[in-house]
């Protein structure tokens, strides 16, 4: 496994791999998740390339940037464990060079559920990502079902700017319990874990509502927050049934729908959801 953190080195590199490259995007402090995009790229592509970077420009004021979790080391291990070829891990200065100025955003799918609690968040998210694909020129990018409105922010810039990759969106990786792996569980307090699980049981009891013929996005979305709220210690951010592709908020669903919660325990955000289907 080679490890590149220097930008001109891998610019160097990246016409020497083959075309087939599978890249993970990644802010590292990696957990099953994260890994199960890696086994995954391994297995569908000629190589794999992990990228490593946790990026300022998609965190707002006040949010987790300095103190968000990083341990290289252990994500190099857990890397060559799964036999990745290349660990990308640029520096800020590497990605944001003097003068840098062009910028991505992704307008509609950018404004509703994080894009109002996280103005600028998918801006940066998009804006990042565009640069790992031109740099890495991957034929696939992985990513995961847990950021669902991440997932629909970089489809619609991929297919918006042409580029040539697929973007492969991979299900959600659980603890035994429910709670989605998150880098941002290690933050919970003990008391805080447990209540954490109210996400994915609020989110389960809405997909048998919709599965027992329940439309009805408002009383979808009440049953949710009727959930949360048997949890003293969540507070709910928001919670949402919309649309699968648009997330626009709908009165009906039709076949399909999506279920979204962000709930806050203490200082911790957490997000998850769930596809709604018959
Ligand atoms: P992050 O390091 O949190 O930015 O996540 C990097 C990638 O891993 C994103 O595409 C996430 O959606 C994905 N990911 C994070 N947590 C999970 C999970 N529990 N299951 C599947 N994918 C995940």
């Amino acid at each position: 496994m080679k490890v590149i953190t220097s930008v001109p080195e891998w610019k160097a590199l990246r016409p020497k791999l083959p075309a087939s490259l599978g890249l993970i995007p990644t802010m590292g402090f990696l957990h099953e998740g994260h890994l199960a995009l890696v086994r995954r790229a391994r297995a569908e592509n000629e190589a794999a390339v992990a990228w490593i970077f946790v990026n300022p420009k998609q965190f707002g004021q006040g949010e987790d940037f300095t103190t968000y979790p990083r341990d290289i080391e252990r994500d190099l291990h857990l890397l060559e464990g799964e036999r990745v070829d290349y660990v990308l891990a640029p520096t800020v200065e590497g990605v944001y060079g003097p003068g840098f100025q062009t910028y991505v955003n992704v307008e509609e799918l950018s404004k509703p559920l994080e894009g109002v609690t996280r103005p600028g968040h998918f801006r940066g998210v998009a804006t990042v990502v565009a640069k790992m694909f031109c740099l890495t020129q991957p034929r696939r990018a992985y990513f995961g079902q847990k950021d669902a409105q991440q997932c629909a922010v970089v489809k619609r810039m991929t297919e918006d700017l042409g580029l040539l990759l697929e973007v492969v969106v991979c299900p959600t990786v659980r603890e035994p319990d429910g709670l989605a792996m998150s880098s941002r569980n290690v933050y919970l307090q003990p008391g805080e874990r447990e209540a954490a699980t109210v996400l994915y049981r609020a989110l389960q009891g809405v997909a048998q509502a919709f599965r027992a013929g329940e439309r009805r996005t408002e009383n979808l979305r009440q049953l949710l927050l009727a959930t949360v709220a048997s949890e003293p210690l969540g507070t709910v951010d928001y919670a949402a049934v919309t649309d699968p592709e648009t997330f626009a908020a709908i009165e009906r669903l039709g076949a399909r729908g999506l279920a979204l919660l962000a709930v806050k325990f203490g200082k911790t955000r957490l997000i998850d959801n769930i596809e709604l289907t018959p």
